[in-house]
């Protein structure tokens, strides 16, 4: 039995391991790098202030195989990948993650490579030079706030429509107060040009900017569409309750690329997906009947810098509740957790 799960991130990696060691499957895992990224740790690698990657292959059980590469199409029974080989298969799970569309002019924050090429070009900005992050949501604020904490030389702007919307209003009131003091300038609009030297928003005005980072992950890769399975107006691959594909029963889908109603792009939401893919993969496998993807919001976490962060409370479909967390127990949350996922998702365990 041959098993391609396609995309090393958090869904990928769990079910990956999961059918390693629930399964006598020969299990491959497809990813374009040798590495596992860290996503949630981006806004870290970019402001030099923490590690992201990992040996994918410390990342795997025994009995996975590492196979570098991206898959160019989903065809019947195998997939092609972009150096021109191909693998068969009896089962796959598609595991591609989200993508991220930058603006030109504009560094993407929420890919590896985007990350990168951002950290060298922070690394070079001199003193009083202007940093805009654009994106009022979570990797917006992670982004603004680590960059200003950890380089207070430089001076940093947000810009956003709606700045810090996804929390209460106590929340948003203390995420805009951190910004304050850590003098991030936050101007809520819309870029609608980036350029050499400045970027442009929707009232008009025109601001110095030496680099601008795009903190907004948007849609997921093509490689469902262009495969010719149904997706939604994101890109993300539909799927039944099951997580299976709706197009091709022997393929499941799990994390940022599933469109699974209510899931935002979160490790939150990815992880128990690959979880119940890999579990239903299982099942299909010995024959036993499916069980559904049930799921609950527990809360939304971000850092401001190493030094503060908040935990919001959420309700099970991941409207704000009243409780909140702040400074040290919210900095131990996030730390906490990221470390915690990351030792689940590599014995995939936990869920
Ligand atoms: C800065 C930042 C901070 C974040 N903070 C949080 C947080 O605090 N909490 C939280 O829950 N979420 C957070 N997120 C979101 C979270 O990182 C993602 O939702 C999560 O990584 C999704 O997991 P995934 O497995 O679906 O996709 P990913 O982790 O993106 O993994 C997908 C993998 O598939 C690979 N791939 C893509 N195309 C192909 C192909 N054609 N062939 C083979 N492989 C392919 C990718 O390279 C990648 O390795 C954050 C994201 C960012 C950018």
């Amino acid at each position: 039995m041959q098993i391609v799960v396609i995309g090393a991130g958090y869904a990928g990696t769990y079910a990956a391991n999961r059918l390693a060691k629930k399964t006598d499957a020969e299990v491959t895992v497809v990813n374009p790098r040798g590495h596992f990224v860290e996503r949630p740790r981006l806004h870290q690698t970019l402001s030099g202030t923490g590690r992201d990657v990992t040996p994918l292959t410390s990342m795997m059980r025994k009995g996975v195989t590492v196979r570098v590469g991206a898959v160019d199409k989903i065809g019947d029974g195998v997939v092609t990948l972009d150096d021109g080989d191909s693998l068969g298969f009896d089962h796959a799970v598609l595991a591609v993650g989200s993508s991220v569309t930058p603006m030109p002019g504009t560094v993407a924050v929420g890919t590896w490579e985007g990350a990168e090429q951002g950290r060298a070009r922070l690394a070079a900005l001199g003193p009083g030079a202007w940093v805009t992050v654009v994106g009022g949501g979570p990797t917006g604020l992670e982004t603004a706030s680590e960059v200003a904490a950890a380089r207070p030389d430089l001076r940093v702007r947000l810009i956003g429509a709606r700045i810090g919307e996804a929390f209460g209003p106590q929340v948003r009131r203390r995420v805009l107060a951190a910004l304050a003091g850590l003098k991030v300038e936050v101007v809520e609009d819309t870029l609608t040009a980036a350029g050499d030297g400045f970027v442009r928003v929707g009232s008009g005005r025109e601001l110095e900017s030496g680099l601008t980072l795009w903190a907004i992950v948007s849609g997921t890769s093509d490689l469902a569409a262009r495969s010719g399975f149904t997706v939604n107006e994101e890109g993300r691959i539909a799927v039944d309750d099951y997580l299976r594909s709706v197009d091709d029963p022997r393929i499941f889908a799990a994390g940022d690329c599933a469109d699974v109603p209510g899931a935002r792009f979160a490790c939150q939401t990815a992880i128990p997906q690959g979880a119940r893919a890999a579990d239903n993969l299982i099942r299909l496998i010995e024959g036993r009947p499916l069980r559904p993807h049930e799921f609950r919001y527990l809360g939304i976490c971000i850092s401001l810098g190493r030094k503060d962060a908040l935990l919001q409370i959420t309700h099970a479909d991941d409207s704000p509740a009243r409780t909140f967390f702040a400074k040290g127990p919210a900095v131990l949350a996030k730390e906490t957790a990221l470390r915690g996922i990351k030792v689940g998702v590599r014995m995939g365990v936990g869920m």
